[in-house]
């Protein structure tokens, strides 16, 4: 059975850590990015250094044409995807809800929760094992904001993961019996790029000591946790979401 595992937003922080251990745990992988080509051609070049197998593509995640390219190029490249991690996200900058506007909200949510949507729908169609795939797995990237809520920061962000919390339980459900496993991870602070968008890059360190653990996830603690899940180590595992967010 191909071993092709798709990584969305795989150039940068999680996502590439996730490209990276995925590769190295047998994966052919393929990353999309939306607009970093120099970072992502990094992440691949590293990958095949290593004696991976790797292969970027520019494709956004709420857009149904780029995202339809981005499984068939996956699938010529290197075969049936079997996997999928659905880890682009965008957050915008700190702000109440009063002063957010709806070209922001529709933003978050079309890249958030539109493109996790898309994804799965795309993935679903072709792993289930009824429509004649092989089965597979998907593992969704929610955050910690789903429960805490974001107050006066990101509820934009926040809802779009809570969302993507109640999608990952039903698709679950929905495929279980068709060979496909739908589970998820909600990262705490996880020091990356992401926190520039907030306008304080400084934010994962700022909070830290909020942390019950007194400390900054890292991108590769994510990845392991959404690996295992993706892998057959996690065979009775379904619709299940977990925390690594240091007790967060
Ligand atoms: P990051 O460092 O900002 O990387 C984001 C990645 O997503 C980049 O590869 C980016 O591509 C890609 N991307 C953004 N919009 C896209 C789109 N429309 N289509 C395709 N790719 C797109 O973010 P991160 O911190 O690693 O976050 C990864 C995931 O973890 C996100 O879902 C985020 O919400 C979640 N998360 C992060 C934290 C944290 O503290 N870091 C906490 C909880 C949850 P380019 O390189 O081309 O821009």
């Amino acid at each position: 059975m191909a071993r092709t595992l798709i990584v969305t937003g795989g150039s940068r922080g999680i996502g590439a850590a996730c490209a990276r251990l995925g590769a190295r745990a047998g994966w052919s992988v393929c990353l999309s990015y939306r607009a970093n080509e120099a970072a992502a051609a990094a992440v691949v070049h590293e990958i095949e250094q290593a004696g991976g197998r790797a292969l970027a593509i520019a494709s956004d995640v709420s857009s149904e044409l780029n995202v339809t390219d981005l499984f068939d190029r996956a699938e010529k490249a290197f075969g049936e995807v079997t996997g999928l991690i659905n880890n682009a996200g965008i957050l915008a900058s700190a702000s109440t809800l009063a002063n957010i506007e709806l070209s922001r909200w529709t933003a978050t949510l079309a890249t958030n929760l539109t493109g996790t949507f898309l994804c799965a729908r795309e993935a679903v169609r072709r792993m289930a094992v009824s429509a004649g795939g092989a089965g597979g797995s998907i593992v969704n990237v929610s955050s910690m904001a789903a429960v805490l809520g974001a107050p006066s920061e990101f509820i934009d962000y926040a809802a779009s993961k809570g969302a993507i919390d109640a999608l990952t339980i039903g698709l679950a459900k929905e495929v279980a019996a068709d060979g496909i496993r739908v589970n998820g991870v909600r990262p705490g602070l996880i020091d990356t790029g992401i926190h520039e968008s907030s306008g304080d890059p400084s934010r994962a360190k700022r909070l830290a000591p909020t942390v019950p653990m007194q400390r900054t996830g890292t991108t590769e603690e994510v990845a392991r946790t959404i690996l295992w899940l993706l892998s057959d180590d996690a065979s009775y595992c379904t619709g299940v979401t977990i925390n690594v967010s240091g007790g967060r």
